[in-house]
């Protein structure tokens, strides 16, 4: 809906629908109060501080702006699509590659047109600034544009088109927002976030030695982008630098879908650890010992992987624990395993949850040790600390959500992502849009087109909570 559509409708509602279509233009070319008034239908709780904020229905400021543009933001989905396009509809496009390039090259041309100020930092992140009417530090937004190797459309793109759509429509609009806003696209966030990593001041130097899956090095790869491996350190974001990020992201899991909710308000990015268990048992020759005298590891071991799953399923909250990999040996038919491997991960949005799953794992592993005869060695051997979103973000979003009528959940996301290492310098906030059938780094990714379009609008509102309340 464009202004003056916008302006028809609401004074259509005040039943004013008897005004002339030259009257409603000329409303509409003021940028505010279109309709001031102290106690009228329209005066609201407070009054805007947003030029050409439209009064509505609805109560709060930022949120009576009007939509974004759709047909705009899929064309240019379809259009990023074609970057690195594969016959059954997916796409490899992965970080530092020609595809990837060209595509870097495509959305910079939107964030011109958008009216943004676009430059590529050390670390290869394209930044595209907005100014802003304060001396504030600046309100960060977007996502990624790399793919996994066969890969879908919606995840990063969907962030970062969104970003640009959210400016080009404040652009469109002539809102001029307290602080500057930034749109980012992150580099290599599938390789391992190297872009918001270095950002966040945790890459090590010796990562720019690692061979991308695009075949370069990383080094190679941001000299490739256009950023400069050897002054990383200037790309570094100290905290306070930036205002706060706000990332929109498909959900790559199946929850809003089954759920019928639209929008996922992400509590934050689970932290994550990991284990290798050894059970010990005796190999022994599987016709000539008795069942009473064995000490079978793969017997104790699948108890173990049935505690995993008890532990995580017995406390509150949405903890998850898994046992991915399992390997008897010497793995023959005729063996009683002396030995099984397996690994054990646990995901949770505190670390404390991670550590009190674990010690039940810890507790049952015990139990079955000494029932078995069977020593059970749990080794750590990673662990990703997690990074809860700000508060005041997740109850923007679903101000913003409550504001257009979506319905909305919060949850946690399971997967990394860019916001994960942005919360190291600044406060951040994550929207999640329905992924169908929850598939993700696959060709089939993909998310309704009234979905996208409301993780947009959603998107633009909270954006514009947080530029009215932060400080
Ligand atoms: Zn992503």
């Amino acid at each position: 809906m464009n202004r003056r559509q916008f302006s028809r409708a609401f004074l259509g509602a005040l039943g004013a629908s008897a005004l002339s279509p030259r009257i409603l233009s000329a409303i509409s070319a003021l940028r505010l109060p279109l309709l001031p008034g102290k106690g009228g239908a329209m005066a609201d709780s407070g009054a805007s501080s947003h030029r050409n904020a439209l009064p509505t229905r609805a109560h709060s400021r930022p949120l009576d702006l009007p939509r974004i543009n759709a047909p705009r933001l899929h064309g240019w989905l379809k259009d990023l699509s074609r970057f690195g396009e594969r016959p059954d509809g997916g796409v490899d496009r992965l970080a530092f590659s020609d595809a990837e390039i060209q595509a870097r090259a495509f959305v910079r041309s939107l964030m011109e047109e958008a009216d943004l100020e676009v430059r590529v930092d050390e670390a290869g992140n394209i930044l595209a600034l907005r100014p802003g009417r304060e001396s504030l530090p600046p309100l960060m937004l977007g996502s990624h544009i790399d793919s996994v190797p066969a890969g879908g459309n919606f995840d990063g793109p969907l962030g970062t088109l969104g970003a640009i759509e959210v400016a080009r429509t404040l652009a469109d609009e002539g809102v001029e927002t307290r602080h500057p806003l930034e749109v980012v696209v992150f580099t290599n966030e599938e390789g391992g976030k190297t872009g918001s990593r270095i950002m966040a001041g945790e890459f090590r130097p010796e990562e720019l030695e690692l061979v991308a899956a695009a075949g370069c090095t990383i080094r190679e790869g941001i000299l490739r982008l256009g950023g400069n491996p050897e002054a990383l350190h200037r790309a570094r974001r100290e905290p306070g630098s930036t205002a706060g990020f706000l990332e929109l992201h498909v959900e790559q899991g199946g929850v809003l879908e089954a759920e019928g909710i639209p929008i996922g308000v992400v509590e934050g990015i689970v932290g994550i650890r990991r284990w290798n268990a050894t059970v010990h048992g005796e190999a022994n020759h599987a016709g000539t010992t008795p069942m009473g005298q064995r000490k079978d590891a793969l017997l104790a071991a699948a108890e173990l992987v049935q505690a995993v799953d008890r532990a995580a399923t017995s406390l509150p909250g949405g903890q998850v624990a898994t046992v991915g990999r399992i390997q008897a040996l010497p793995g023959a038919p005729n063996v009683i395993p002396g030995e099984v491997r397996l690994s054990v991960e646990i995901r949770d949005l505190s670390m404390e949850g991670i550590q009190e799953v674990f010690r039940l794992v810890r507790r049952e592993a015990d139990a079955i040790e000494s029932a078995h005869g069977t020593p059970i060695l749990l080794e750590e051997f990673y662990e990703s600390a997690a990074a809860p979103t700000d508060e005041r973000f997740r109850s923007w979003v679903e101000e913003a959500a409550q504001g257009l009528g979506l319905a909305h959940r919060r949850m946690p996301s399971g997967a990394g992502h860019d916001a994960q290492a942005v919360a190291q310098f600044a406060p951040v906030g994550m929207i999640f849009i329905p992924s169908v059938g929850g598939i993700s780094h696959h060709p089939d990714e993909y998310s309704r087109p009234e979905d996208v379009e409301a993780g947009v609008d959603v998107l633009l509102r909270t954006l514009l909570l947080a530029d009215e309340r932060l400080s």
